[in-house]
């Protein structure tokens, strides 16, 4: 039997409204769903679908599984890895979860919140604060990635050292299944050994078992004080250091630690000239860190003075200055932030995305600092990361006038070079950012048989008709 697209079109027309079903064939530009944020991966769609109620998503389900459609589930659209967006066949319909976009409650006494997976992450982070209270996740895509696509993906940001990556913060999850069943387990308890943990299953998963709804998350004390400080150190040994003696001084306050490379800084003030030195000399290597707690900025800026001070003394740092005020420390962190942007305005990188041991990270940069120019010569290392949870964004630059294309061609053999690397040391080729299309072809070469093969039995059993974003992860 033939498929015919305007029936099905039709049907789930019918099923959600003309309004929220959109396609090419029927005269819509749907070009901001069908290319991903890298404008890497350029698909097409039979349609996107932008349901506006978990019934509506469990309507749109069954007729994909009747009719053998295969969903791709969006959030903002802005994953790294090529995971939200249709292969090129035109055949999958893409499902865009921004209209389900309700903070549904806050909870305020069990610090939780349940909200529908469209809503973007800046908007929780406002209502929890409005509310007193700290939702901690933070990126810098947060003005348009969605609950859903954070949680999808296990998204981790500039606050995991104190808080957790998304997994740590999902308490329970409302999510409808490839037949289209909802599966309710939005619980708020973070107590709850009742057999599986079967949230566990959807985070992470890049859409690939099932369309996440809603969820309910954990949500924190306000910190009313934040102290933001910018140190130089000569080596990531040194920054290790660093980290470790700062954990011992500042405990709980201790809320983020990101490690900038000299070449990093130096790519920023070329593109955004406007970012001021943040050090009177140049280092090899710089660390952003921040401490919060609910006291008093005054209070908490001396803590954080006092134990960079001891930490000068230690031999820890050879540099640092402190954020006098909201504005300076906000200047620092738009630094870091631009580091993805310079990036892109400077042209051609292959990026990667890894974690390891904290213990084994200077020698495996020191390594790859080596070992690339040897192999590439020209190659530029632009590296920076999340030092404190051990994930580093390792991407290299093309070779001064090497085309983009040219670099780009040197993907698999650079990767290569880092990932085998990585895996030597037991370390992970996906640390924040998932697999998707980008890497589904590389992880099957380093995850065992029988990881593989336990991933794909859960496949099967939730999705036999394999019509959850097929072509992402396996
Ligand atoms: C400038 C920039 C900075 C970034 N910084 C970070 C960072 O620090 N840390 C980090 O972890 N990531 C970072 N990212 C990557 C990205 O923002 C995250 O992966 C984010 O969580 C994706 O959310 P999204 O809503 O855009 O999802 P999308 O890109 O739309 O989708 C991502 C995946 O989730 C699936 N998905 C989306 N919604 C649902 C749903 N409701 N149910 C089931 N599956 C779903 C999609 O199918 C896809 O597989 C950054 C991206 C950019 C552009």
């Amino acid at each position: 039997m033939t498929f015919d697209s305007v029936s099905w079109l039709e049907q789930a027309r019918a099923l959600i409204g003309p309004a929220h079903v959109l396609s090419e064939a029927g005269g819509d530009d749907v070009s901001a769903h069908t290319r991903d944020w890298r404008g890497k991966f350029q698909g097409r769609a039979l349609a996107v679908l932008r349901p506006g109620s978990t019934a509506e998503v469990q309507a749109l389900v069954r007729l994909a599984a009747r009719s053998g459609v295969a969903l791709v589930p969006q959030g903002g659209n802005t994953g790294l890895c090529g995971a939200s967006v249709p292969t090129a066949d035109g055949l999958q319909a893409v499902l865009q979860l921004g209209r389900l976009n309700r903070v549904r409650e806050i909870d305020a006494e069990n610090n939780t919140a349940t909200v529908e997976a469209g809503c973007i992450l800046q908007t929780l982070q406002e209502q929890a604060a409005a509310a007193g209270r700290l939702f901690p996740l933070s990126l810098g895509a947060e003005g348009s990635c969605q609950i859903g696509g954070n949680i999808a993906t296990n998204a981790g940001g500039v606050q995991v050292l104190r808080y957790g990556n998304m997994r740590e913060l999902v308490l329970g999850l409302e999510v409808v299944l490839p037949d289209g069943e909802c599966l309710d387990l939005l619980r708020g308890l973070r107590k709850d050994n009742t057999g599986y943990d079967l949230k566990q299953l959807f985070i992470g998963a890049e859409g690939t078992l099932g369309i996440i709804t809603a969820a309910t998350v954990k949500l924190f004390a306000a910190p009313g004080a934040q102290a933001v400080a910018f140190a130089g150190v000569s080596s990531i040994a040194q920054a290790v250091r660093l980290l470790g003696a700062l954990r011992g001084h500042l405990g709980e306050r201790f809320t983020a630690f990101e490690l900038i490379s000299g070449p990093a800084v130096a790519l920023v003030r070329q593109y955004f000239p406007e970012t001021p030195a943040p050090l009177s000399g140049d280092w090899p290597w710089y660390v952003l860190m921040e401490a919060a707690d609910g006291g008093s900025d005054e209070v908490l800026r001396e803590a954080l003075q006092t134990a960079l001070m001891a930490c000068l003394e230690d031999g820890c740092l050879e540099d640092v200055a402190l954020a006098g005020n909201l504005a300076q420390a906000q200047t620092l962190w738009t630094l870091r932030e631009n580091i993805t942007h310079a990036q892109q305005l400077d042209g051609s990188n292959i990026k990667h995305d890894v974690s390891l041991p904290i213990s084994r990270i200077a020698g495996f940069v020191e390594q790859m600092l080596a070992q690339l120019p040897q192999a590439f010569a020209g190659a530029r290392p632009i590296v920076y990361g999340h030092l404190g949870d051990g994930n580093l964004h390792f991407n290299v630059s093309a070779p001064p006038g090497v085309a983009p294309d040219a670099w780009q061609r040197q993907t698999e053999a650079v990767n290569q070079l880092l990932h085998d690397a990585v895996v030597a040391l037991r370390g992970s080729i996906s640390a924040e950012h998932g697999i998707g299309q980008l890497k589904r072809d590389e992880m099957a070469l380093y995850k065992t048989a029988a990881e593989l093969a336990v991933m794909r039995r859960i496949k099967q059993a939730l999705d036999p008709q394999g019509l959850m974003n097929p072509g992402k992860v396996l």
